[in-house]
């Protein structure tokens, strides 16, 4: 009998992976052989139009690499322990004063990623119980911190501030309340109430705390996010963001009062087990925060660019929810047509993302156009005319 025969603890890995194939849910890897361009990709020795990308502003390859380079060659890469035993070095503690500063807060905490911040802060807040209120469409990080943290859970339906309200009146036996919600859905592209959200947490003495990290950089005037947006920044007191999207590095934060931070670098576990961030990454978000403040102009330019296409898809019949940002879905439904048309769209030079469960609810398959600042408005009337193309052969 050859080792591939005998029979293994392993096997129903193989019969689940057949089964996401039946299903059309299965991930194949890809491999991207193009430099990170949120403007065009390589894939398979082809060169194609890319809306796969969050570096909404270009930051990536546009003025962070020297920083980075600088401060990795002086300091060197790995930064060696834990931010609480000698991890935290000169640069984050830098970022950490300059982050705070940008967003007007008291304090700053910088996580290995938003997913880490997310799960550690959420984690800190509650437990036991506790009762956390949060949407629908949540991103999986939020959900896993809620899993976490052994609150109770209350799932409101997406954006229905009214349920929510309701729901809290009923959860006052609970020691503490926290409500949690993505500013800017990641897949749909829309945005949180927040103007209600400020409103019910204080009326419920409730916590709250909101992840920006589809918007920091993108929205408000300064691009603080959909807060400022908003102008509720001063009622959310837990922000949580991540340099990895429109400030095309990577490494999540959490801003808000100096006792909050204090208290999360005590006792976020995503934060002290792990390992700090080379001091090169930090340089990198030093390097983003300036270009948010310098370049104004690439953030408007950039929704003003989603706008117009958003139009244009809706003017030719396609469903886009409510998106009101960079982040475009075209509702699909099901996760085959999602990808025939996604392969559709790749044969004509487009490469655009089709989300499948689990990343969105079953039946709600869609393709996910990321627009950025790089794309020209022919790139974008191009790709309206080839969905537009695969709508009447499909
Ligand atoms: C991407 C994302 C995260 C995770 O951030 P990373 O820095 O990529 O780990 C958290 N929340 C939301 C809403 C996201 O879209």
């Amino acid at each position: 009998m050859s080792p591939s025969q005998e029979p293994s603890a392993l096997d129903w890995i193989h019969d689940e992976l057949q089964t996401l194939d039946d299903l059309s849910l299965r991930r194949r890897l890809m491999i991207r052989e193009s430099a990170q361009d949120p403007a065009h990709i390589q894939l398979a020795e082809r060169r194609l139009v890319n809306f796969g990308s969050n570096d909404y502003l270009g930051f990536a390859r546009q003025g962070l690499v020297e920083s980075a380079m600088q401060v990795a060659q002086q300091r060197g890469w790995g930064s060696g322990a834990s931010p609480l035993v000698t991890g935290r070095a000169t640069e984050h503690a830098a970022l950490e004063g300059e982050l705070a500063t940008f967003e007007q807060t008291e304090a700053a905490l910088l996580f290995p990623t938003g997913y880490a911040a997310n799960v550690g802060t959420i984690t800190s807040l509650v437990g036991r119980g506790d009762i956390i209120f949060s949407d629908a469409k949540n991103h999986a990080s939020i959900v896993d911190g809620c899993r976490l943290s052994g609150a109770r859970i209350q799932t409101y339906p997406h954006l229905d501030s009214d349920c929510l309200s309701k729901l809290i009146g009923q959860a006052s036996e609970f020691r503490r309340r926290l409500i949690v919600t993505d500013s800017l859905f990641s897949m749909d592209g829309d945005l949180a109430p927040l103007d209600h959200l400020v409103q019910i947490a204080e009326d419920h003495q409730a916590m709250l705390m909101v992840d920006e990290a589809h918007a920091t950089g993108v929205f408000g005037e300064a691009g603080r996010g959909v807060c400022e947006h908003l102008g509720v920044e001063s009622r959310v007191p837990v922000r949580v963001g991540t340099f990895s999207k429109a400030l095309g590095s990577m490494g999540g934060f959490v801003v808000g009062s100096r006792p909050l931070i204090e208290w999360l670098s005590n006792r976020a576990r995503t934060y002290f087990f792990s390992t700090a961030a080379p001091e090169a990454i930090a340089a990198a978000g030093r390097a983003a925060l300036r270009l948010v403040q310098d370049e104004p102009g690439r953030r408007v330019n950039l929704l003003r660019q989603a706008e117009s296409l958003r139009q244009r898809l809706q003017d030719d019949g396609w469903q886009v929810g409510r998106s009101a940002s960079q982040i475009i879905p075209v509702l699909i439904g099901q996760p085959d047509l999602t990808l025939r048309l996604a392969d559709q769209l790749r044969e004509e030079g487009f490469f655009v993302p089709g989300i499948r469960p689990p990343s969105v609810p079953a039946g709600e398959s869609l393709l996910r156009i990321s627009v950025s600042f790089a794309h020209t408005s022919d790139m974008l009337q191009a790709l309206a005319e080839a969905l537009a193309r695969c709508r009447s052969t499909g």
